[in-house]
């Protein structure tokens, strides 16, 4: 026989690994408790749920079915120990988290077994992706930890926070969440996913074996609607850290719409993998393996929709074929094994669904020739193609080993294919030109970019989505962001506080315009005179209109709303918009997408130019403020002063807010970049009537987004007075849209609007939940107040890397090399 032969013939022996101590773990610690205040508890409601293997279908065990009155105690106990946990210095909690990792190493194959066992994924990738992975970001986060004082000085940890996690990488998410919380000083209460609560039962136990102080982690296991949904109400849970499908996160963000709790979600997505012809082909197979078979095709960012150049497509779909008759599907504690077990019966069911609907909706479909095992929940590798882009099967996450494909015919056919998608988690671009690659990576509405990989994942390199693939990153220093708030946010003072302190601002009491002498001047500002001269005429009128696409624009309503001084005199009127005002300003601002690809230099000139334009009008400026604040002539002053200085500095960070480059253990380089987050609402405060709106408009504008600005309600006037400025300062047109008028009417339109992709609201507390709330739509990013003030004047609060990040969102485009 020659060796030819024996390649082809020869059947893989089974590699079985023994599954005796996952099983005998097991039973010793039946029947399982939860886990509060670091001492295993029965669950209050006295019940169990079936934990099954979905290799076997047969039950492994049952595990405790927690309810709301044990979220109570175990959100009590993360309380008492945040206390404590909070303020333990950093390098205290480095050595927790260095004794962690290195447990999970030395438990590390007891994991992978419980994981296969629990799972279903095959023993390779537990043992060889899933569990280092674990170990390798609590290494990474306890250096974080150590080095927080010295890096985030002005930081503090967020408190109690609740951790929701999915099945499909049971212990990875749990690292993912807890890592970086205990890093920054939280304490954690975890619920995993049903299905698949083993190995985070283990990682309690871990918990006791290293002494962890009581209560810092918490993990009860149960159901979503005893357990889940209790976490996301409880009142006492100060942060929300969600994984899984986009439903259920939109679902919370609904929940925690204006209660103040920080949330991060990462949901699904319907992943494009694109093939150029000049791609190295065998390459691209193994690549397709990886991107939609690993774990059986349940990943959030599998490659599902390969998108192939069509002058390579059938020499592709072919090899394909050939790869897809080899793999092997079974036993997942088989070493040999490519591809094991789908979670459970519910989602196999679901997979085949989908299939019979791609097959009606007229795409063709294509399996091995071999049959998976009958015993378990199996599903082979399946190809669709002939798949039309606007099909459920193109469209919706299919989360199984189901991979559509397409082709295009040009760079740009593939990028408007491969964002033809609600989601954007990730992209994987294949081809051997680094210029194509690189070019197109950008482009692509995506938080991950794989250039020539896929499926990458590392601590160093944050991972999150774009669009309805979620908000958040975890992982990298911006998955620190995640869970830390500003030390000065004391969240106690409510917006009113500083409305009165404004009120009370000393005054010639009728809150006006003074002179040196202490005279009036409320009436020269009336009549557009100041050093006393009184024209004989009356001024021209001077009433603003919207701003919309560059131009002047009447409010379509048709109507103007009067705008009062604090004495209740009116002292201008300025347009009421609408609906309609609100859609022309949104396309105008898509319209002017171009300011985002345009260079940072430019960025920095045009915001230096408003700068100094503004400054050419100081006087103006100040005394528009005092006309409608009422507060001395010198303090409105400062404010414009400062506004003056705030364009500065976001001309000066326009050309340096800059990502990095990750070294992540391969050979090869990971740039984070942040990207603008696109068109971009804000609503601005009605404290500090022009720094409020400098202060929002001009970070976001330096990171490349373009705006739909509400103006303060209150005191729009210095707003539009900017119209002017903004022409003369070589602003492209439809990159800062106005829209004067009711603040929560307009605020509801831009949070209910589709095409708006993040929010900015500072406003009350009411408006702050209606915003969150709305934004549940398109699941845009929002940054609110909750009704507290912010002290505009004051550098750290007003000004800064936090209004950056807001602006922004992280692209990481891995970039492996070598021969
Ligand atoms: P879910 O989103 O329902 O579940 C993920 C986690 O959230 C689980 O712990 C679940 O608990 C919990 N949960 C569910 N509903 C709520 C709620 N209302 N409030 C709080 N917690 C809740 O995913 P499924 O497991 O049902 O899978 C359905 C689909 O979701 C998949 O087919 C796939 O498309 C997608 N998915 C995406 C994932 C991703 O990584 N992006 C991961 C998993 C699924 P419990 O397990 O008790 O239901």
């Amino acid at each position: 026989m020659s060796v030819m032969e024996i390649f082809e013939t020869m059947e893989y022996g089974p590699a079985p690994e023994a599954a005796a101590p996952g099983l005998a773990w097991i039973k010793e610690h039946e029947p399982f408790g939860l886990f509060i205040n670091n001492q295993w508890v029965k669950p209050a409601s006295g019940q169990y749920i079936e934990s099954i293997n979905p290799a076997t279908g047969k039950q492994l065990t049952k595990v405790a079915a927690a309810n709301s009155a044990d979220v109570d105690a175990a959100v009590a106990a993360a309380r008492t120990a945040f206390e404590l946990w909070g303020k333990t210095p950093g390098h205290v909690r480095a050595r927790y988290m260095y004794a962690i990792a290195r447990h999970i190493q030395k438990h590390s194959r007891l994991l992978a077994v419980l994981e296969s066992l629990d799972n279903g994924k095959p023993i390779r990738e537990t043992r060889d992706i899933d569990i280092p992975l674990v170990a390798r970001h609590f290494y990474y986060y306890a250096g974080w930890a150590q080095l927080m004082e010295s890096q985030l000085p002005d930081y503090q940890p967020v408190g109690v926070v609740g951790q929701i996690i999915p099945w499909n990488f049971p212990l990875l998410m749990l690292a993912w969440k807890i890592a970086p919380a205990l890093a920054m000083g939280n304490t954690v209460v975890l619920k995993p996913a049903r299905y698949t609560s083993l190995t985070a039962l283990k990682f309690a136990e871990i918990m006791q074996e290293i002494g962890l102080p009581p209560g810092v982690v918490n993990i009860l296991t149960g159901e979503a609607s005893q357990v889940g949904e209790a976490l996301v109400r409880h009142p006492d849970v100060n942060k929300i850290a969600f994984t899984g499908s986009t439903d259920v996160g939109r679902s919370i963000r609904r929940a925690t719409a204006g209660s103040g709790k920080k949330l991060s979600l990462e949901l699904g997505g319907k992943s494009p993998f694109i093939v150029f012809d000049d791609a190295d082909l065998d390459s691209v197979v193994e690549g397709v393996v990886d991107a939609i078979w690993f774990n059986q095709g349940q990943v959030c960012c599998a490659g599902s929709r390969l998108l192939v150049q069509e002058n390579i497509a059938n020499r592709l779909i072919e090899k394909l074929r050939v790869r897809m008759e080899h793999l092997r599907i079974g036993d997942p504690l088989d070493k040999a094994v490519d591809i094991g077990a789908i979670v459970s019966p519910g989602q196999l069911k679901e997979i085949q669904r989908l299939v019979n609907q791609g097959v009606e909706e007229g795409a063709v479909m294509w399996q091995p020739s071999w049959a998976c095992p009958t015993e378990g929940f199996f599903f082979p590798p399946t190809l669709f193609t002939n798949v039309s882009p606007a099909t459920i099967i193109a469209q919706v996450e299919i989360f199984g080993p189901v991979l559509v494909s397409m082709t295009f015919r040009t760079p740009t056919e593939a990028v408007e294919l491969a964002n033809n998608t609600r989601y954007g988690l990730a992209a994987s671009v294949w081809s051997d030109n680094i210029n194509l690659a690189l070019d197109v990576a950008p482009k692509l509405k995506a938080g991950s970019v794989w250039i020539n990989c896929t499926n990458l994942f590392d601590a160093s390199s944050g991972f999150g989505g774009y669009r309805e693939s979620g908000f958040g990153r975890e992982g990298g220093k911006e998955g620190m962001y995640e869970y830390v708030r500003p030390k000065w946010e004391t969240l106690e003072t409510p917006l009113e506080a500083l409305h009165i302190a404004q009120d009370s601002t000393p005054s010639n009491g009728s809150g006006s315009l003074q002179d040196e002498d202490g005279e009036s001047t409320f009436q020269d500002l009336a009549f557009g005179s100041s050093n006393g001269y009184v024209p004989a005429l009356p001024a021209i009128d001077r009433t603003p209109k919207m701003f919309i696409g560059g131009k002047q624009a009447r409010p379509d309503s048709g109507y103007s709303r009067d705008i009062y001084d604090p004495q209740e005199r009116m002292i201008g009127q300025v347009g009421e918009g609408n609906r309609k005002d609100i859609r022309n300003a949104v396309e105008a601002a898509h319209a002017a997408s171009g300011w985002a690809v345009g260079t940072t230099h430019n960025r920095a000139q045009i915001l230096y130019y408003i700068a100094e334009n503004l400054s050419t009008r100081e006087d103006e400026f100040a005394r528009r403020i005092v006309q409608q604040t009422g507060r001395p002539y010198a303090d409105a002053a400062a404010e414009v002063q400062v506004s003056i200085s705030r364009l500065f500095s976001y001309a000066a960070w326009a050309d340096k807010f800059e990502g990095v480059v990750h070294r992540p253990p391969l050979r090869g380089a990971v740039l984070a970049m942040p990207e603008a987050i696109g068109v971009m609402a804000i609503t601005c405060p009605d404290e500090y009537p022009l720094l409020g709106f400098i202060s929002l408009v001009a970070p976001a504008l330096a990171m490349g987004n373009t705006l739909v600005v509400v103006p303060s309600q209150q005191s729009p006037l210095s707003a539009t007075d900017c119209y002017q400025v903004l022409e003369t300062s070589d602003l492209p047109n439809g990159v800062v849209n106005i829209v004067t008028g009711d603040r929560d009417t307009l605020s509801q339109v831009l949070a209910d609007h589709d095409d708006v992709d993040g929010m900015w609201y500072f406003g009350p507390a009411e408006g702050c939940k209606q915003v969150e709330l709305a934004s549940a739509g398109n699941m845009k990013r929002t940054w609110v107040n909750y009704g507290h003030p912010r002290n505009w004047l004051d550098p750290v609060q007003g000004e800064g890397e936090e209004f950056l990040r807001e602006s922004t969102q992280v692209k990481n485009i891995w970039i492996p090399y070598g021969e």
